[in-house]
């Protein structure tokens, strides 16, 4: 018996050992981006963020699968795009607001099966007024989306301070989405003529059945975000794709909150040279324990 101890004791420190190390491996798991990707809120505090699929203000209805983190995640290019278009309305008493970065494509593929799925529509409607649901994949939901790259942004402007929007009552009965703003899902935007994600013709960015005021909104945010990069989609004012992007890969990972490391690394990183950040960015890679599963594909154009 007093034999066979210290081998019982060594393949209990061995599973003990292994657990700590899955464990390990779990945490750093969680809080990894793959690379070249960072939080939007790392590089910039100051963009509004308010991401409409981590709630129930959107047109599934209910939050989709990988938002499990209101949180906008892009590719690190992009971000410091959309910090530079920021800055630049600065001076115009104007700033911007996120409603979807990265989407993960467990997310997309929840977007479609709702298409399909052959039940009434609903309070969710009001985002698609006069377009039946299953229509929806000719030109607005798309299979293949730059958002699972990282590379497309759905945005608008906000006027400085920007003020608090009532918060959204899931039960209550809003109008549709090319009602008048009051009537509309709360909002702290300006008036773009139409909510975020309405399915209609009316969000065609040079629509003109929306107000003068409204189509120099969408004008003024087009021509900020071409400054720096970003090409609008004809079809929705709010959304935009980094052109300067060569060939992509979809990602699915989910979206997870910020851990308070990757708060500082974020902060230390934005100060520091382009060569310092290559080095610190092979040491992550390096250090990766377990990958982030995503797929590589081709992508066409489309929103
Ligand atoms: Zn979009």
């Amino acid at each position: 018996m007093i034999s066979r101890r210290p081998a019982l004791d060594f393949a209990l420190a061995s599973s003990l050992a292994i657990t700590l190390v899955w464990l390990a491996g779990r945490a750093h798991a969680q809080t990894r981006l793959p690379e070249s990707f960072v939080y939007l809120r790392g590089l910039d505090g100051t963009i509004e963020q308010d991401i409409r699929y981590a709630s129930y203000d959107n047109f599934v209805g209910r939050p989709l699968a990988g938002y499990e983190a209101a949180e906008c995640i892009l590719k690190r290019e992009v971000a410091a795009a959309l910090g530079a278009v920021q800055s630049d309305l600065r001076a115009s008493g104007l700033g911007l607001k996120v409603y979807d970065c990265y989407r993960p494509l467990r997310a997309v593929r929840m977007m479609l099966e709702w298409t399909r799925d052959g039940r009434a529509e609903g309070p969710t409607k009001r985002f698609h007024p006069r377009i039946d649901k299953r229509a929806l994949l000719a030109g607005y939901l798309a299979a293949n989306s730059r958002h699972s790259a990282g590379t497309a942004v759905d945005v608008t402007l906000v006027k400085l301070p920007v003020a608090a929007a009532p918060p959204f009552d899931r039960f209550a009965r809003y109008g549709p989405c090319t009602a008048p703003a009051a009537q509309r899902s709360p909002d702290n935007s300006v008036d773009m003529g139409t909510g975020f994600d309405c399915f209609d013709a009316e969000s065609r960015t040079s629509s003109r059945s929306v107000g003068a005021e409204q189509q120099r909104w969408r004008a003024l945010l087009a021509g900020a975000m071409a400054k720096r990069g970003f090409r609008n989609y004809h079809r929705e004012w709010w959304h935009f794709v980094y052109a300067k992007t060569g060939p992509a890969a979809y990602f699915d990972f989910p979206i997870r909150p910020m851990s308070a490391k990757e708060k500082m690394s974020e902060a230390v990183s934005d100060h520091r040279d382009e060569r310092t950040r290559y080095a610190a960015s092979m040491t992550v890679v390096q250090n990766a324990i377990q990958p982030v599963g995503h797929v590589r594909a081709r992508i066409p154009p489309g929103p």
